[in-house]
């Protein structure tokens, strides 16, 4: 999915396959790109010693770039070498344009052509290089010819190619998190299922055989041997109570998965989002509700990592009693009291999750450093040791 959409124009629209030509180019930036296209007569208006042929190649040259300009809204699903060949063509008419209306620094006043159309159709990669490299050439070229009104529009061309190029990179940056994000999320309910499955299978996998082989044989026994029938359906109860503890047992512990399952996919989330992490690999023993406490304080701790922090690096430690997430990003907005200055709904609703169990959530802020932890009273404050002497 992401490797298809490397292979497209940066303002390639999926929505956009299988509409008619118009609705293609108008769901791939026509709209914006047609009222900047009436510019290309401005050319015409400036030209000098027009010659009878001026009055034949000038109004071509206008068509071509316009073909080209316009077009490069139909031709967003092409390879990216033809993409190039586009771009060269817009180029070309350009320099034909500038070429027929006399006056060497005409084709400067087309930048924001080239421009916007390298940072739709090529890789931001190499677009951006165009985008520089060719308004830092006009700009030159204009200056050097004292032509003012290229002059402008070469800045103005870097600013149109800048802006859309890191738009529609940020954009696909954004949309790149959400869908690993989404991803995690499934991967670690498949993973949840396959553990739920695989504890299914070994706790009743066994004892419902032996249940199955034992009642066959005392079945064969009633009438023959009925003491030994009877030791049989006695230790059948036992098995069949035990194979019942063990389930409840499994039920109760998999909330305990919670905090593991959601490490697990802060991992992956981190990595998706190129932080760099350390996290907690043999996790101390959690009863459920510290558990599944703690797994939502890691959950939205590290939602919010990815999304406003910036940072670098996180890390996630833990204890019986407390656990943390610390960033190295550009921090919180903090009042006094330490509470965040646009309180979301996140840290709220968390605060009072953890308050509600008798704990406290800390956030600490600076830029450069974050860190959030929600500590519980000890397991020990609130079930004191016997052993321990008074
Ligand atoms: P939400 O995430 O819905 O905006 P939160 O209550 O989770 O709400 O967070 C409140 C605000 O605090 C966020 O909008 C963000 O500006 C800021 N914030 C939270 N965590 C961090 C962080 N780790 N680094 C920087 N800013 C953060
Ligand atoms: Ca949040």
């Amino acid at each position: 999915m992401t490797t298809q959409a490397n292979l497209e124009a940066p303002g390639f629209n999926p929505g956009a396959v299988g509409l008619s030509w118009w609705r293609r180019a108008l769901a791939q930036g026509a709209g914006y790109f047609l009222p900047s296209s009436l510019f290309v007569f401005v050319p015409l208006m400036f030209a000098d010693n027009y010659t009878p042929l001026t009055w034949v190649l000038a109004p071509l040259a206008a068509t071509l770039i316009l073909a080209f300009f316009l077009g490069t809204t139909l031709v967003m699903h092409w390879r990216e070498e033809y993409r190039w060949l586009w771009l060269l063509g817009l180029m070309g008419s350009i320099l034909l344009m500038g070429a027929v209306t006399g006056g060497d620094s005409r084709p400067t006043y087309f930048t924001g052509f080239v421009t916007a159309t390298a940072a739709t159709l090529i890789t931001w990669r190499h677009a951006r290089i165009v985008v520089v490299g060719l308004s830092l050439a006009a700009l030159a070229f204009a200056l050097s010819h004292g032509d003012m009104f290229g002059t402008v529009m070469a800045v103005m061309g870097f600013a149109i190619g800048w802006g859309i190029g890191t738009g529609i990179e940020t954009e696909s940056t954004r949309e790149k998190l959400r869908r690993a994000e989404e991803r995690t999320a499934v991967l670690a309910v498949a993973a949840e299922r396959e553990r739920i499955g695989r504890d299914l299978h070994d706790i009743l996998g066994h004892s419902l055989t032996t249940i199955a082989v034992k009642a066959d044989l005392a079945g064969r026994l009633v009438g023959r041997n009925d003491d030994a029938a009877r030791a049989e359906v006695d230790s059948l109860a036992s098995i069949a109570r035990q194979a019942l503890a063990d389930v409840r047992a499994t039920a109760a512990n998999m909330r305990e998965v919670r905090l593991a399952s959601e490490i697990a996919s802060a991992r992956s989330v981190l990595d998706a989002a190129a932080i760099e992490h350390t996290t907690p690999t043999a996790l101390p023993v959690l009863d459920d509700d510290r558990a599944e406490l703690f797994g939502w304080v890691v959950r939205e701790a590290i939602t919010n990592v990815v999304r406003h922090s910036g940072a670098s690096q996180c890390a996630i430690t833990c204890t019986d009693h407390s656990v943390t997430v610390t960033d190295d990003g550009r921090g919180i907005d903090t009042k006094g009291d330490g509470r965040t200055g646009t309180p979301g709904s996140g840290l709220a609703g968390l605060r009072s999750r953890v308050e509600q169990t008798g704990g406290t959530l800390e956030l600490a802020s600076t830029p450069g450093r974050t860190s959030l932890t929600a500590i519980l009273p000890s397991p020990s404050d609130s079930s004191p040791h016997p052993q321990e002497p008074a």
